[in-house]
Parts: structure tokens; sequence; C-alpha cells
């Protein structure tokens, strides 16, 4: 079954409201949102690009200073005549007077390490891994790419050649950097200052293998994949948004050194999130107290609209089941609610007024202006004490024979307005039938009724009426308690009493007690 919800205008004016407010918070929130991602995503791009920037020349003035360092040692007499201890003096000098590399040694032209330090072991190895032969083969200072040493580490390898005065070669000077462990690189990149929000630095080497990263587990893998790692390696600098290795979405500045090394800084992009949702929150907070005045003031107003439309609705479905309803007191303070308040008073007036008049004309006879039977009842129900007076014309057949029925009306007409003069104010004419009349008089005994109808009798005998001759009227009169308490009892004795008065010749008042004591 179909179930009936009843919409009130206050329900729809409520819904409406909330619908609203709710709708603008969540719209005013998402906006936020999405502004202050983009914003940070924005941020983020241009800060890890200038990071990386700063990183690369950061890296290429340490590498330059590395090669500077060596480039004045491979200066010193000791590499073309020094003993093997005067040789390690040396290596192990350069290696503790900066911080540059983890080891430091020499190598000569057969490709022997002649002197190590710290590790002293490994002289009179043969230096044959790809970094030394390409020393001892180009013969010029270089860097090499990450390769596994003699030790078993990967490393880099930055040498610089010596040659004796007459300019013939005698070997190289190498400084190592340990990628897999502490060194100068981790020291200088190592400290990004935006690590709190998992930002990080990467550094590739020109042929995409990572040299530095802070996950050590990545280094040396090759990421010539990487979109960034691919403008790097072009020379490029910029940033964008970008797959990282790990397969996480990142935003990545980049840019390459000199040495056509490539500096990646990039933020993961779920890091924006964090405080976007946190501004959202600020936002909201501050706005919620706010929404709340706006909704509640808003409410107040709309029931002070809604509410007097309400109320008339209620008037007018009142009214209908009960039109005595007395008007309530509507506030109408806007046109339409004046209009229609108008409109429904106007006509709740004027079907009341046709009421009123619909019932009065129903009881009263239109000839006489007097009570008809059919109200007798009703006018009778709260009496007691009271008296009545019947009285019938006499001989009227006759006056309608000589003169016409139409005269015969205006006489009837002339005979009520004589009894009707009369009586008292509260006194209730009826006429009963063609030309019979009753009167009832409320707490009236029944010598003053008596009074009265003998007036009536005696001015309707008096008074010349349409037929330009008086008529005369037969009367009976009796009370209520002292005839009969009941009504129906009490007409009838009081018409008998009537009858009587016809009988003893018409013209005269009698009353029914006397009626009833004579029996
Ligand atoms: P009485 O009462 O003295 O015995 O004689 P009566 O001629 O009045 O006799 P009755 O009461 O029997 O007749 C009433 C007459 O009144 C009959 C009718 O023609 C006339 N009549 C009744 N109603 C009306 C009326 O509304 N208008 C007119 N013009 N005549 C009516
Ligand atoms: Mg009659
Ligand atoms: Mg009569």
């Amino acid at each position: 079954m179909k179930k009936h919800i009843r919409l009130s205008i206050q329900f729809l004016v409520l819904s409406l409201l909330a619908f609203a407010v709710i709708g603008t918070f969540v719209g005013s929130t998402i906006s936020s949102i999405i502004v202050s991602k983009n914003n940070l995503e924005e941020n983020y791009l241009i800060e890890n690009q200038y990071y990386a920037q700063k990183l690369a020349i950061t890296t290429d003035s340490l590498f330059r200073n590395m090669m500077k360092s060596l480039t004045l040692e491979s200066e010193e007499e000791e590499y073309l005549t020094g003993d093997s201890n005067e040789l390690y003096q040396e290596v192990k000098r350069t290696l503790e007077s900066t911080d540059f590399f983890n080891s430091v040694y020499f190598v000569d032209q057969t490709g022997h390490i002649r002197a190590s330090a710290p590790d002293r072991e490994l002289e009179g190895t043969a230096a044959n891994r790809i970094g030394a032969k390409e020393a001892l083969k180009k013969k010029v200072p270089l860097i090499s790419k990450p390769y596994v040493s003699v030790t078993g580490k990967l490393i880099l390898l930055i040498s610089v050649p010596v040659f004796d005065d007459n300019g013939s070669y005698k070997g190289f000077i190498g400084g190592t950097i340990y990628l897999h462990e502490e060194n100068s690189l981790t020291r200088v990149l190592g400290q990004h200052p935006k690590h709190v929000n998992d930002s990080y630095v990467f550094v590739v080497d020109p042929d995409g293998h990572v040299i530095y990263h802070p996950d050590s587990d990545w280094i040396n893998v090759n990421a010539e994949e990487n979109e960034v790692v691919q403008q790097v390696m072009k020379g490029n600098t910029g940033s964008q948004e970008v797959m990282s290795i790990q397969g996480i979405p990142m935003l990545a500045g980049y840019a390459s050194s000199e040495s056509n090394w490539g500096i990646v800084s990039q933020t993961p992009k779920k890091s924006v999130m964090e405080p976007t949702i946190e501004m959202a929150k600020q936002v909201s907070l501050i706005a919620l107290p706010f929404m709340l005045f706006v909704f509640v003031l808003s409410l107040a107003m709309l029931k002070k609209i809604v509410n007097p439309i309400r109320m008339l609705a209620i008037y007018a479905k009142q009214i209908t089941l009960d039109p005595s309803l007395p008007t309530p007191r509507i506030p109408d303070w806007y046109f339409e609610l004046k209009t229609l308040k108008r409109a429904i008073l106007k006509n709740v007036d004027f079907y009341q007024k046709k009421l009123t008049y619909v019932e009065s004309e129903s009881n009263l006879d239109p000839l006489t202006g007097y009570f008809n039977r059919r109200s007798l009842e009703e006018k009778l129900r709260n009496l007691e004490m009271y008296s009545i007076i019947l009285f019938d014309a006499d001989h009227f057949k006759t006056i309608n024979d000589q003169f016409g029925h139409q005269v015969g009306d205006e006489v009837l007409k002339h005979i009520s307005e004589l009894a009707k003069k009369e009586t008292r104010k509260n006194d209730l004419c009826f006429r009963i039938g063609g030309e019979e009349f009753l009167i009832v008089l409320p707490e009236t005994d029944i010598a003053f009724a008596q009074s009265i109808a003998e007036r009536i009798r005696k001015t309707t005998e008096d008074t010349v009426n349409p037929t330009g001759k008086p008529v005369t009227i037969s009367v009976g009169v009796g009370n209520s308690p002292d005839t009969a308490s009941h009504f129906s009892e009490l007409f009838k004795m009081t018409d008998q009493a009537l009858y009587k008065a016809k009988e003893e010749g018409r013209n005269r008042v009698v009353i029914a007690n006397h009626l009833n004591n004579n029996d």
C-alpha cells in the first residue's frame, strides 16, 4: 500500500532550508579542499624544482672541490719519489684532510695499488676494475660510473692523473665514495628539509643509474624508465607529476648538474591530502557556527512568513466544520498573506451572513413576519413558566368570499400587526394556521396573559381593517404549568378554550383553566 506523507509548509520549508545550508556547507568544504589541494600541489612542484636546482649546484661544487683537492694532491713530489711508507702517509693525509672520500689510493702506471688508506692491505694488488681501468686508459680527471670495487663495495671513483716533470704518466690518485655507506653525497643530499612529509631526493648518473637514494636498496638501480629520469638524462630542468620507480604518484622537481647528474626531489601526492584535509577541517570549524547562525536566523524568519499561512489554513479547515468559530488573530504583514487573509475572511463572513439569513428566513412566515409553526419547538425549548394566547379570525371565509383572497391576506397581516403591538419585547408570535395565531408570553401568569389577550381582541374589534370594516377574533388563553405542563397538552386545552369562545358567540377570550375548572 502506498504510504501517504502529509506534507506541511513547515516541513517543506525546513527541508529546503536544511538542504540549502548543508548544500552550501558541503559545497564550500569541497571547493576549499580542491583549491587548497591544487595550490599545495603547485607549491610542491615549484619547491621541488627549486630544491633540485639548488642541489644540482651543490653537487657540482662538491665534485669540483673533490677534483680540486685531488689535483692539488697529484702535484706532491712523493708520488714520483716516495717510498711505500711516505706514499701511505700522503694518501692518509688526503683522506683525513677532507670529508670527501671514503678511501683514497694511488695506482701506478702499471695498474697496481701503491698506497691505500684507510685499507693499507690493498697495497700491491692490481686495480683491475672498470673505474681504475678507465682512469689508466684515459689519463684525465674522471668521475666513474658506479661499479663494484676490488673490496666488493659499490663505489664511485674520482680520479686525477699524476705526471712527472717531463709529462710522462705515473698513474692516478683516486678518491672513492662508498655508495652504500655514509659518504659526502649522503651528507649533502640527505638533509632534505621536507623529510617530514615523505619528500626525498635521489640522484642518477648520466646513464640513469641511481647513485644516491635515501633507501640504499635503490642504489645502482637503473631508473631510465622513470619519465623524470628521462628528462634529466636529456639535461632538462623542470617539474611534473610522475609515477615513481616504486609505482607511487609523485610531485617531482628535477634539475641536471653540469656533470650530467640528474637530481630529483619529489613528494608523494598523497602527502598533499593531509594538510588539505586539515585545512578543510579548520575552514569547516570556522564556517560551522556561522552556518548555524544563518540557519537559526533563516528559520526564525521563515517561521514568521509561514506560520500565518499555516494558521490561516487551519482556520479555513475548522470554519467549514464549525461556522460559529471566532476569527483568530492572524498577522498579515506581507502582501500575499494580507490578500489571502482578506479573501478568506470575506468569504467566511459572506457565508456566515447567508447562513444566518437562510436560517432565520426558514423560521419566519413571509406574510406576517411571525415565526412559523416549524420553529415552535425550538423557541419553546427552554421555557418553563409561560402563558399562551391562541386566536382565530372569526368568519374569515366570509371575508375571502366577499373581498377575495388577496384582501383576506391583507386582513391577516393587519390583525398580526395589531396583535404584535400589544405584545412585549420577549413575547413570541407564531402563525400556526391559515388565520390562526399563537402568542407565547414567557414568565407571564394567566391573569396578565388574559389582559393582553383582551387588549388584542379589543383593538382588533375597534380597528378598521383593509375591508373597510373591523373584524373580530376569538381567543383561548392557557398557562404552563397551571393549565398543563406539557406544551402539547396546554395547546390542546387552549384550543378547546378557543373553540369554546367560538361556540359562545365569538369575539371573546376564554381561559383554558376556567374551562378545566368548569368541566
Ligand atoms: P370561524 O373561524 O369563525 O368558525 O369561521 P371561519 O370562516 O373563519 O371558518 P374556518 O376557520 O373553518 O375557515 C378559515 C378560512 O380562512 C378558510 C380559508 O378560506 C381562510 N384562510 C385560511 N388561510 C388563509 C390565508 O392564508 N389567506 C386567506 N386570504 N384566507 C385564508
Ligand atoms: Mg380557523
Ligand atoms: Mg376562523
